[in-house]
């Protein structure tokens, strides 16, 4: 069994003591992708923490914060024995009094998904900060999935000087490629195909890529991906520098990261894939 803390005075007394602790920030809806992050904790630390939170400050008024899904019961029982659980309610963390403080994301926050979700980032750097200071773990792991998160927490270690180190962990995916997400389930099966659209687009960048391509042909073998399912309405597809996740010039050569997403449906859907440009020169 786990333990469920509920409240910020719980896990501070809870944790006085621990001697390492890895945390794994999540919203529930444990898949996974989610008890991989879990598992590396566990390598990590003698204690791991998992908060479940659907964070209202990250999603914006037309997003589906209210049809997020909410099952703690399944969630806890998902994870292993003795994983401490930190599942506190909207009002614990962002108390009627509360002042209103944000921790704001860069200029790295307002592109990408920071273009259709504005103060998006925002709402994730502040409940991660905030997550931190409560837990307060020697380590904190995230999903490669999300890879503008993780580049923009990395930013927000350096620049705020937290004491926490970053652990990163491979996108956990479908025998298929599709990369397990807590919205996969809204797909009825003919929108579970189509979803396989981001992760073959990534593969034929990644493709070119291997046979020579710089970042022009490497998009246009992506696109081309997406062409072929007009039913899957492309948001944004670019290939960044892993180091200031801005577009990789023509002139690029090495791994740059490919970033997608896409709507199938009523769901938005994320993807991302390391890859090497010109490769083959
Ligand atoms: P979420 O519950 O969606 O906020 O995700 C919590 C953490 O799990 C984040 O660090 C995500 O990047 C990570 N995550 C979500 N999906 C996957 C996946 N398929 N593989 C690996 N990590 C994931």
């Amino acid at each position: 069994m786990s333990e469920i803390l509920h409240t910020i005075a719980e896990v501070r007394e809870r944790l006085a003591e621990a001697a390492e602790v890895a945390f794994v920030p999540t919203m529930g809806a444990l898949h996974e992708g989610h008890l991989a992050l879990v598992g590396r904790a566990g390598e990590l630390a003698s204690t791991v923490v998992v908060s479940i939170f659907v964070n209202p400050l990250q999603f914006g008024p037309n997003e589906d914060l209210d049809r997020y899904p909410r099952d703690l019961d399944r969630d806890v029982a998902l994870l292993p024995r003795g994983t401490i659980v930190f599942a506190p309610e909207a009002a614990e963390l962002y108390p009627a009094d509360a002042g209103g403080t944000r921790v704001v994301a860069g200029p790295i926050g307002s592109v990408f998904e920071g273009v259709s979700r504005p103060g998006h980032y925002d709402g994730v750097l502040t409940v991660v900060t905030k997550l931190l200071n409560i837990v307060q773990p020697d380590i904190a792991v995230f999903g490669e999935k999300d890879a503008q998160q993780v580049f923009l927490i990395e930013r927000l270690v350096a620049d705020l000087d937290l004491p926490v180190h970053l652990e990163i962990v491979p996108t956990v995916r479908e025998a298929d490629g599709l990369a397990l997400s807590s919205r996969n389930r809204f797909l009825d099966e003919g929108q579970r195909s189509l979803a396989l659209t981001l992760s073959r687009a990534l593969q034929a960048a990644t493709d070119a890529g291997a046979r020579g391509a710089a970042r022009a042909a490497a998009i246009a073998a992506a696109r081309a991906v997406f062409e072929a399912e007009p039913a899957v309405e492309l948001d944004y597809l670019e290939l960044v520098d892993p180091a200031t996740f801005e577009p990789v010039g023509e002139e690029f050569t090495g791994t740059a990261r490919g970033i997608v997403a896409a709507r199938v449906g009523q769901t938005r859907l994320i993807d991302t894939k390391a890859m090497d440009l010109r490769a083959a020169t």
